[in-house]
């Protein structure tokens, strides 16, 4: 049975998308089976696992609408060692167009219903905002992965995403929980982040991941070579965080 996590924060430019990719490719490095599916329209994922989004004949639109199937429409992102549900703007126009239909939140669940045995983890990338795209995305999974920056503003988006995550739970997925908290773009040497980080630990305790990664330029460079940095570079410090990540997460769905 396939483990299904949102990558989520309604602020952009946190370390969504970087998660995303380099977790499933650090999964697929040790031996688990992936599907990274991406829920933002601007296809970052989708392109950072080298998948190009503009020649895409099939995506999670299709998908949501119901009009093909995640295995007619995933596609092997054969470097990087896992299955993509790819996305493009064309996803932007899916939120009006959900509006109008039925379980309009509950579509992507059903979609990946029928992949349950074929994955290890699935792994969302969710866009910046709680829209229709995010709420599919929420009422699929088994829990939320969040990065977070360590900034003196990072708590207070904190608060929003954590009561977004309880209505949820109460009312559309009783089976959502935030999975935790990992501290990316973390830079030991400056001490407000120390500071907040020994914040989180107080407040969230093990909620926060023990791995942490690190700002590191080698992960930035990555997508513009179409690959995450695990892959680009696996002996950058910041991907060699990532497959430890990988690692504790595998070692966490076992006590799930
Ligand atoms: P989001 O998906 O939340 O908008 P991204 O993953 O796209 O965020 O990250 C925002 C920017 O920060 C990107 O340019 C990305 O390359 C960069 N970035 C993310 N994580 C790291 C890191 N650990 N070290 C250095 N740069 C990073
Ligand atoms: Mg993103």
């Amino acid at each position: 049975m396939a483990k299904i996590f949102c990558i989520a924060n309604q602020k952009g430019g946190v370390g969504k998308t970087t998660t995303t990719v380099n977790l499933a490719a650090g999964l697929a490095k040790i031996g688990q089976r992936v599907l990274m599916v991406d829920l933002d329209p601007q296809g970052n994922a989708t392109m950072g696992s080298g998948v190009d989004k503009r020649s895409m004949a099939l995506s999670v639109y299709d998908v949501l609408l119901e009009s093909a199937t995640v295995a007619e429409a995933a596609i092997l992102a054969d470097k990087c060692g896992y299955h993509v549900l790819g996305a493009n703007r064309e996803l932007a126009g899916a939120e009006v167009e959900l509006v109008e239909l039925e379980r309009r939140d509950q579509r992507l669940k059903t979609a990946l219903a029928a992949v349950d045995a074929d994955y290890d983890f699935v792994l969302i990338d969710c866009p910046p905002s709680l829209s229709m795209l995010t709420l599919n995305g929420l009422c699929s999974a088994h829990g939320v992965i969040v990065p977070m920056q360590c900034e003196y503003f990072a708590l207070e988006g904190l608060t929003d995403l954590v009561n977004t995550i309880k209505q949820v739970h109460a009312n559309l997925n009783k089976d959502l929980q935030i999975i935790g908290l990992l501290r990316v773009m973390f830079d030991p040497r400056i001490t407000l982040q120390q500071q907040v980080s020994d914040q989180l630990k107080a407040h969230f305790g093990d909620k926060v991941f023990n791995s942490v990664i690190p700002r590191n330029v080698r992960l930035a460079e990555a997508p513009s070579y179409g690959l995450p940095g695990v892959v680009f570079d696996p002996s950058a410090r910041g991907s060699q965080a990532f497959v430890a990540f990988a690692t504790e997460m595998v070692e966490r769905i076992q006590s799930m």
